[in-house]
Formats: structure tokens, C-alpha cells, sequence
């Protein structure tokens, strides 16, 4: 058998090609240093800023600097199982997260791995944590209203789809609770909801998560969680896993609402980081990017134009305020970048009135224009009222004899404070606070008790529903209230108003029934 040279050489090329597509894949580095999920490695000359490492014993890691002689990364799993010595790989890939509708009833961790025990996400597509978000030719200003259920809300500070409203309070003042009734209030709406739940209690999570299932909102939403005790890393990137969950479906043409809860606590785990990082410390020892933090992951929401596709990415972040302090580093970079804010207040919250939103310091920027006619109308009365009503209520203190017009006045801003209140997951239709706002502004509250308001909105609302549900119908299709609604408005509420006033009476007459 004769020996052909050129055979040979093709066979030792081929074997030190192949050789060095090896030594690529394995781009690794050794850790030099490792404490509190942090580490620092020697190595790994090929690193990207985000790339994903794998430590030894598989578990995650993130890149986050990239310096002169070393690599700094943060650790995404078990924080003590990696240690000075191990060895690292570069895997060439950013990080990722799985998305799809596999997602939705779920609640997964930073990279879409289940953590609700009910076995495997089926995603059949993965996308990047990280990305730029939509230019200005591929958006369209907001048009469509997002509804929250939330009468002071939709009333007053209106959402629309693809808007950034800011949700703002200190500790305890219903933050939450607004962002659940208005994930509660998507139901059969045809928006997909994500939750992302940042260094929150793992029991507050599963509370949270409990709810939704029992409402059937689970259906479509999806929860992100990176709790408390996770770390640092993770909660850090939780609130762009979840947009580029939403980010997918947006794309897909779909509507999306997407709540992070909350922004202070992610910003405080980033400064965690970053000070283990070695970055220069600035105002409030956040490192100088934290503006950045927020502006990129805010600045993917959006309302696409027709041409790319359509769909809409609308952002609830929620931030937590000292004391009422909304002049903070973190609060007034969140304001500064949200086209608006909700800002729930603590006294009005202990005087009972929830949720507790301050109808002064709340404004959406840009959510008007998706209002509905019949609404925006009827909003505009309801604030004017409402400002008159403080400014009267002030004096009226120390006044003693008040002249009938105010009397008036301070009557009709009592009625309407009282239905402005609103239970938990007790989402009211548009189309209903329209009808209730209808009977405010033409006077129908003003001889009914305070203390009846409620019982007033909740009978009418149903007496309307059993005896005219054309009339609801009517203001969701034609999204205004004609004329002859009106008229027929006006009849429709005297008629309830007789029966209801005779209830009242038998009531007071001792007749508790069903009490
Ligand atoms: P934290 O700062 O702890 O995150 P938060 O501002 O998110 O609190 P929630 O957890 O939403 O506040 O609500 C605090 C408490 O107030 C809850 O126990 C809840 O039951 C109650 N609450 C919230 N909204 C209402 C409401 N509309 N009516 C009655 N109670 C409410
Ligand atoms: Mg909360």
C-alpha cells in the first residue's frame, strides 16, 4: 500500500482545525476570589459584558465587568458552592430566559426554569434578557385604554396601552394590591399579564400567586420571582427576564401588562452588587449607572405601530417611599422616566380610604387619549369637584354658618370620596363606573347617607345589570353616552332611587334583612 502525501497533510489539517474549534468552546479562566456571590477570574480572555459562565459543579454565573487583567462576575445559583481555585467556562452565550405561551400559569425563576413544582415549561423558544427597546418608527403614541377596574384610577389617572405608569407609596399602602386588581381586571380582555416579584418574602410570592389562581387569573399570566433570599444577581435580573417574556408576545402582535414589584428593592440589590463589584460608590452608595437601570428596562415598554405589528408592552413599576419622601435619589429617577404616577398615600390609607390614591399628586401624562369619551367627560367633573371639595372642607372647619351653595358642595365631595373606595379584587367594568360617575355628577347621591354610598353603587349596579343590561352594553360599544341614554339614564336611576330609598326606610324600620 504506497503512502500519498498530500492524504496525510489534508488529515493533519483537518485534525488542527478541529483542534482549535476545542480550544473555542472552552474559553476558561480559574476564580481568584469568591465571597457573596460574587467572584473574580483569571482567564477567560474571551469574555463578553453579560455573558453566561458555567462554574464547576454547573452552576450559573453572569459576567458584569470586564477589566484589565481580571473578569468580574456574579454568581446566578448556590452562592457557597463555588470557591477560590474551581475553574470557569465561557459559554458565548448572553443570558437567556425561555418565553412563550408555555409560560403562562406559571412561576419561573430569572431564566424561566419552573419553581411552582408542577413540572417542565415546555418553551419552545428562548430569547435575550437584555435588549434595546423599540425605536421611535416603530411606535405610535397610546390609543387604547389599559383598564385597571379601579374607579380612582380609571377615572382620574387613566392608563393606556404601552404607557409606563409608576405605582408609589411607602410600605403598606396598597401598592400591591393596585397592580393585582388591575392583573385581576385583564380577565377575558385578551392582555397577557407578568408579575415580577423582586426581594419579596417567598411566603408574600406564593400569597400573591394564590390569589391569582383563585381568581383564574393565572390563566394568563406569567410570575417571575427572584425572592429575598436569593441572590443579589438574580434579583437584579428578574425585571428583564420578565419584560423580554412580555417583549416576545408584544412582538408576536400581542397585548401585555407587566408589573415590577418593586424597583426600590431591585436598585438596592444592584447596589449590593456593585459595591461587591468594586464600582465606584455615588449619591446613597448606588454606583453611577442606576439611572440607567431603570431607563433601559422602562424605556421597552411600548405601544407598537400597526406596521410592527400592533402589540403593546404597558408597565406598572411599583417604588416604595420613607415617609412620603418622593424627592428621593430612586423615586425621582423612576418619576422622571414613567409618563406618569400613582401616588398612594399612607394617611388617606389609615383614614380608610382605599385604595388610597391622592387624586393631586397622581397624573398619567399621556393615558387621556385612550380614555373613552363617556369617561373622560364625566373624569373632568370629578376632579374639578373633588379639588373644590378640599379647598372647601379647609375652611369649612372653622366656618360655622355655611351658605346652602357650599353646603351643597361639601355634601356632593363627601358622596364622591365614599365611591371612589373600593374592596380588593373587586374590579369594576368601565362601562359601570361610567354609569356610577353619571349618578354622582347629576346629583343622585346627594340625598342618600355617606354611610349608604356604597350599598347605593353595589344595588344599582345590580338592578341595572337584572333589569337594563342593554344599557352597559350600549356605553361599551359606543364608548360614549348619547343623548337619549341620558334620558334614559336619568329614568333608570329615579326608578332605582324609589325602591332604594324604601329599602332604606325598612331598614330603619328594623327589618335587617339578611344582615
Ligand atoms: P408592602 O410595602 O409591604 O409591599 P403594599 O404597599 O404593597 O405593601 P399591600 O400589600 O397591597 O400594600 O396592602 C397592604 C394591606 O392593605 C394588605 O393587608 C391589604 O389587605 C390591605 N389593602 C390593600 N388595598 C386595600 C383595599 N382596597 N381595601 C382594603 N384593604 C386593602
Ligand atoms: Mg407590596
Amino acid at each position: 500500500m504506497d503512502i500519498r502525501p498530500e492524504e496525510i497533510s489534508s488529515v493533519i489539517r483537518e485534525q488542527i482545525r478541529s483542534y482549535r474549534g476545542r480550544m473555542e468552546v472552552s474559553d476558561v479562566g480559574t476564580v481568584v476570589w469568591a465571597a457573596d456571590g460574587i467572584v473574580r477570574i483569571h482567564g477567560l480572555r474571551r469574555a463578553m459584558q453579560g455573558e453566561l459562565l458555567e462554574f464547576a459543579g454547573g452552576v450559573p454565573g453572569i459576567v458584569m465587568n470586564l477589566e484589565f487583567d481580571q473578569v468580574g462576575a456574579a454568581l446566578l445559583g448556590s452562592v457557597r458552592s463555588v470557591k477560590e481555585g474551581d475553574t470557569v467556562k465561557g459559554t458565548g452565550r448572553v443570558a437567556e430566559v425561555a418565553v412563550g405561551d408555555a409560560l403562562l400559569g406559571r412561576v419561573v425563576n430569572v431564566l424561566g426554569e419552573p419553581i411552582d413544582g408542577r413540572g417542565p415549561v415546555q418553551a419552545a423558544r428562548r430569547r435575550r434578557v437584555e435588549s434595546t427597546a423599540p425605536g421611535v418608527l416603530a411606535r405610535r403614541s397610546v390609543h387604547t385604554p389599559l383598564e385597571t377596574g379601579i374607579k380612582a384610577i380609571d377615572s382620574m389617572v387613566p392608563v393606556g396601552r404601552g404607557q409606563r405608569e409608576l405605582i408609589i407609596g411607602d410600605r403598606q399602602t396598597g401598592k400591591t394590591a393596585v397592580a393585582l386588581d388591575a392583573i385581576l381586571n385583564q380577565k377575558n380582555k385578551q392582555v397577557r399579564c407578568i408579575y415580577v416579584a423582586i426581594g419579596q418574602k417567598t411566603s408574600a410570592v406564593a400569597g400573591i400567586v394564590r390569589v391569582l389562581r383563585e381568581h383564574g387569573a393565572m390563566d394568563y399570566t406569567t410570575v417571575v420571582a427572584a425572592a429575598a433570599g436569593d441572590p443579589a444577581p438574580l434579583q437584579y435580573l428578574a425585571p428583564y427576564s420578565g419584560c423580554a417574556i412580555g417583549e416576545e408576545w408584544m412582538e408576536e402582535g400581542k397585548d401585555v401588562l407587566i408589573v415590577y414589584d418593586d424597583l426600590t428593592r431591585h436598585a438596592a440589590a444592584y447596589r449590593t452588587m456593585s459595591l461587591l463589584l468594586r464600582r465606584p460608590p455615588g449619591r446613597e452608595a448606588y454606583p453611577g449607572d442606576v439611572f440607567y437601570l431603570h431607563s433601559r428596562l422602562l424605556e421597552r415598554a411600548a405601544q407598537l405601530s400597526e406596521e410592527a405589528g400592533g402589540g403593546s408592552l404597558t408597565a406598572f413599576p411599583i417604588i416604595e417611599t420613607q415617609a412620603g419622601d418622593v424627592s428621593a435619589y430612586i423615586p425621582t429617577n423612576v418619576i422622571s422616566i414613567t409618563d406618569g404616577q400613582i401616588y398612594l398615600e399612607a394617611e388617606l390609607f389609615r383614614a380608610g380610604f382605599r385604595p388610597a390614591v391622592n387624586a393631586g399628586l397622581s397624573v398619567s401624562r399621556v393615558g387621556g387619549s385612550a380614555q373613552i369619551p363617556a369617561m373622560k367627560r364625566l373624569a373632568g367633573l370629578l376632579r374639578i369637584e373633588l379639588a373644590q371639595y378640599r379647598e372647601l372642607a379647609a375652611f369649612a372647619q372653622f366656618a360655622s354658618d355655611l351658605d346652602a351653595d357650599t353646603r351643597e358642595k361639601l355634601a356632593q365631595g363627601e358622596r364622591l370620596l365614599e365611591l371612589l373606595k373600593q374592596p380588593r379584587y373587586r374590579p369594576v367594568p368601565v362601562e359601570c363606573q361610567v354609569i356610577l360617575l353619571f349618578a354622582a355628577a347629576e346629583k343622585y347621591l346627594l340625598d342618600i347617607r355617606v354611610d349608604q354610598v356604597r350599598r347605593f353603587e353595589t344595588e344599582l349596579l345590580d338592578y341595572i345589570d337584572r333589569n337594563y343590561p342593554q344599557i352597559p352594553e350600549n356605553i361599551r360599544n359606543m364608548k360614549q353616552i348619547s343623548e337619549a341614554l341620558r334620558e334614559n339614564l336619568r329614568a333608570v336611576i329615579t326608578e332605582f332611587k324609589k325602591e332604594f330609598a324604601q329599602g332604606r326606610e325598612g331598614m330603619e324600620d328594623g327589618f335587617h334583612e339578611g344582615d
